[in-house]
């Protein structure tokens, strides 16, 4: 038999790293604490945003473009062995502004993603409409950013799939209470059900991995960052691209309208859906395109970014305790990222450690 790996959490970071375990040979259990699972992962808005989240180097852009270089391939892939058709399209986001102020910022960002090989372009407000037909008069100025989008839910079920035909055991309705350590290592975790032993843990539990890991001397300062979510209908190419502006956006999904976000809450753990909020959301993305007034809201929703203080994600092993890896705190970029965090977690619980993990380890929340 393979290594055996639990994997707490069956997001989308969990699901992947379970399915590059499996095709590495280890052995995989994964645990959710929730029947459904249907947390961040289920609630994201599924942009690929390398460019839209990204105006500067560093960590989080070097994560993003090395995930991103990998999307078409595993797109392909996933769509092939799992036939779940995952709505990938590449036609890009247009960051608008709507007074002069906000143009400069855009600019900039432009030469930064240009200077890192992404070919981001300025148009002028009418160009954006000939590009883009439904953007409103007030738009002055756009960001044209070559980046990517897909269902993100779409992606969940075929992880799912794909984890199941690599043979992976996925246990719903199952917490993880605590970590079993024999010494300082980690050898399983403990669940009302009875002791799940393992070589390796991954714990990929979102915005509630620190319940996990306190015992083990690393603090996650973990915030659940909320953000409400609203579905309007719209027929496939009502819009082409993503529009965006600040933390307002809209997300065509072929096949189920167009995803109107956001809100940015710290408010806990609150799920309650707030109908001034959901009025409100749908009016600013009228104020991007204005069509989007009139249209029916479908489905309205709310889920909670895992945020740690420097905005990146905690991956890797955790020292002091051999045969436990992290894979958490993805905050607004954990679709664009989950594949290529699978990877990375799951070589580091079969021991293989890539350098980049580095910039992200865990043990930077380690006391001494
Ligand atoms: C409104 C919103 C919009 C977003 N939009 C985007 C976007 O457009 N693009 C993008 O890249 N990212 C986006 N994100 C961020 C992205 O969704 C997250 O970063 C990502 O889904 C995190 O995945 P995860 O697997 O770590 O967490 P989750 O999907 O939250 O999964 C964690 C799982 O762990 C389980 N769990 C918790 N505790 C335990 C335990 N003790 N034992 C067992 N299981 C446990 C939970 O039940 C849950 O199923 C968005 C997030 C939100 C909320």
């Amino acid at each position: 038999m393979g290594t055996r790996v639990v994997v707490v959490g069956a997001g989308v970071i969990g699901l992947a790293t379970a399915r590059a375990l499996a095709r590495r040979g280890a052995a995989v259990v994964v645990l959710d604490a929730s029947p459904d699972a249907r947390e961040a992962s289920w609630a994201a808005g599924g942009i690929l945003g390398i460019g839209s989240e990204s105006a500067a180097d560093g960590p989080l852009f070097r994560l993003a473009h090395a995930a991103m270089q990998r999307w078409p391939g595993v797109v392909a892939e996933l769509e092939r062995t799992t036939h779940v058709p995952l709505a990938f399209r590449t036609t890009g986001t247009l960051l608008v502004a709507l007074d002069e102020g906000e143009v400069a910022p855009l600019e900039a960002r432009g030469e930064f993603h240009r200077s890192a090989g992404l070919d981001s372009r300025m148009l002028s407000g009418d160009e954006a409409r000939r590009v883009e037909r439904r953007v409103g008069p007030a738009v002055r100025a756009a960001l044209h950013v070559p980046e990517a989008r897909l269902d993100n839910r779409a992606l969940w079920r075929a992880l799912e799939t794909a984890c199941r035909r690599e043979l992976v055991e996925t246990r719903r309705g199952t917490a993880a209470l605590g970590l079993l350590r024999r010494g300082e290592r980690v050898v399983g975790v403990r669940t009302a059900a009875g002791d799940v032993e393992a070589d390796a843990v991954v714990v990929a539990a979102g915005v509630w991995s620190s319940d996990l890991t306190a015992a083990t001397g690393v603090t996650l300062p973990l915030v659940p960052v909320k953000g409400q979510m609203v579905r309007v209908a719209a027929p496939d190419g009502f819009l082409g691209r993503i529009v965006k502006r600040g933390p307002a956006y809209l997300v065509p999904q072929d096949g189920h309208g167009i995803v109107i976000g956001t809100t940015a809450e710290e408010v806990g753990l609150d799920r309650h859906l707030d109908p001034d909020v959901l009025r409100r959301l749908q009016a600013t993305a009228a104020g991007l395109v204005p069509e989007v007034e009139g249209l029916p809201r479908t489905e309205a929703w709310a889920g909670f970014r895992p945020r740690l203080p420097d905005l990146l994600p905690a991956i890797g092993p955790v020292g002091g305790s051999p045969g436990l890896v992290l894979a958490t705190g993805h905050f607004r970029n954990g679709i664009l990222l989950c594949e290529w965090t699978g990877e990375l977690a799951a070589r580091a619980a079969l021991g293989d450690v890539d350098p980049s993990l580095a910039a992200v380890s865990p043990d930077r929340f380690r006391r001494a």
